[in-house]
């Protein structure tokens, strides 16, 4: 059992010197008790306090890492049941089915389509992070030659889907060094698979009939010194398989109960034959609370927009999202194409970009670092002014690409022009349009 704030209280060094980040002792150690801290945070606590601790200081979800070299994917290791309350630590992973029956055309296209459906957006490239791989032939010989080729023609993470241990063990020896998610632990076969995941040091998936078989499953299994587990309730339904996202959630959070504490796998996949409606259902499990979301397929229409989702959600609502500050060319711009200043607060880059991508108007975005502040906070709070705004005009190197000295601001900085062409010596400043939809037909009156 988890120990309570003043059990942990008790163990610490009670000095209230601050250095963990609050002013007392007893502040840390209710944080603590609530996952919202880590141990390490204290440097004072003493070895012995640290090994009693070591399960009070335990994220309440254990966090998993699937896949190892340089795109691992971790999951769980949450902490709160609602993003505003901190924020979502580890999106869900997105997988796509590969079967054993496939022709081998279609396997090489589901892995194209997994390296290919990229999307970059600010900053980040969103795609999908798992193939699984299930072994419908019942062949452990089929099994085992698609998880080699799968490791040889992919960089993906793998889940490796069957009911023959045997199968399973022969495909995780294929893929043993990308440490792929074995699927699954049952009670008719938990020994044989706690066994198969010590050897091969794999997560291991525990699937049951139900949250009751689950504990004991899992009960036996991190008896037996396996922590490293995925949580699979069972059911197909999406209304029980959605309620039983929410009770392992708040089990695990609100009750500290462990045998629950582990990230979660869904299988809309297994739920409808409908494309559309499997989407529907990956993103209701997107937002509640999905570790990985196993689909048939997908394609650009399905894909992104559950990638979108997902950065949304698990954005940190106490960090605005902004987009890196620098020159960004759109639709090929030339030297006499014009010149554009924003924030970078990320909707505004959207936005801005779009509309200006929408005008087919070749032209140099610059985006200004306002701490992912939108225009007009920005403007406010100093850091969208003409004294910050013309140093970092000089110094973006827009003046090696533009042979003309025309800048357009946002139209709610209006304000700022006269300081502007006072900062930027020989500059002509022009007030652009305020709102992002009359930025086309701005942009094709525009003349060099
Ligand atoms: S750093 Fe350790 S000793 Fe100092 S206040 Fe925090 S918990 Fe107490």
């Amino acid at each position: 059992m988890p120990l309570t704030g003043i059990e942990i209280f008790k163990l610490l060094p009670k000095t209230n010197c601050g250095r963990c980040g609050v002013p007392t002792c007893l502040a840390f150690a209710m944080n603590l008790a609530a996952g919202k801290s880590e141990l390490s945070a204290c440097p004072d606590v003493s070895e012995e306090a640290q090994a009693k601790l070591s399960e009070a200081s335990a994220p309440p979800i254990l966090p998993v890492t699937i896949g190892s070299g340089a795109k691992p994917l971790k999951i769980g290791g949450e902490t709160v049941m609602f993003r505003h309350e901190k924020r979502f630590e580890n999106p869900p992973g997105l997988a796509l089915l590969i079967s054993d029956t496939m022709p081998s055309s279609e396997v090489d296209a589901r892995l194209k389509k997994c390296k290919d459906l990229q999307y970059y957006r600010v900053g980040l490239t969103l795609g999908s992070e798992l193939v699984a791989l299930r072994n419908d032939s019942g062949d452990a010989g089929k099994f085992e030659s698609l998880a080699s080729h799968v490791k040889q023609n992919s960089d993906c993470n793998i889940i490796l889907m069957s009911q023959s241990v045997e199968a399973l063990a022969a495909a995780a020896k294929a893929a043993a060094d990308r440490k792929p998610l074995l699927y699954a632990a049952t009670k008719d076969n938990v020994d044989a698979m706690a066994k198969l995941a010590k050897e091969t040091g794999c997560p291991l998936a525990v699937k049951a009939s139900g949250l009751e078989e689950l504990v004991e499953l899992t009960n036996k299994l991190t008896a037996a010194g396996i922590k490293n587990l995925v949580l699979d309730s069972g059911s197909r339904k999406l209304r029980q398989s959605f309620e039983d996202q929410v009770i392992i959630r708040s089990a695990a959070l609100v009750k500290k109960f462990r045998p629950l504490g582990f990230p979660t796998i869904v299988l809309p996949c297994e739920m409808t034959d409908d494309p559309m409606k499997e989407a529907v259902i990956a993103s209701i499990f997107v937002a509640k609370y999905g570790g990985i979301i196993v689909l048939s397929d997908f394609n650009g229409e399905s894909l992104f927009p559950l990638l979108v989702e997902r950065l949304n959600i698990f954005t940190d609502p106490q960090r605005p999202l902004a987009t890196t500050e620098g020159i960004y060319p759109i639709n090929n711009p030339d030297e006499n194409s014009p010149v554009l200043i924003t924030s970078n607060f990320s909707l505004t880059y959207f936005i801005v970009s779009g509309e200006i991508e929408n005008s087919k108007v070749p032209t140099w975005l610059l985006i200004k670092d306002t701490e992912g502040l939108s225009v007009m906070t920005s403007w406010a709070a100093g850091k969208f002014s003409a004294d910050v705004i013309a140093p970092f005009v000089l110094k973006s190197g827009i003046t090696d690409k533009a042979k003309h000295r025309k800048l357009v601001i946002p139209g709610y900085i209006a304000a700022e022009s006269g300081g502007l062409e006072e900062e930027l010596a020989g500059w002509e400043i022009l007030v652009g349009p305020r709102e992002g939809a009359h930025i086309p037909a701005y942009l094709k009156a525009w003349k060099p």
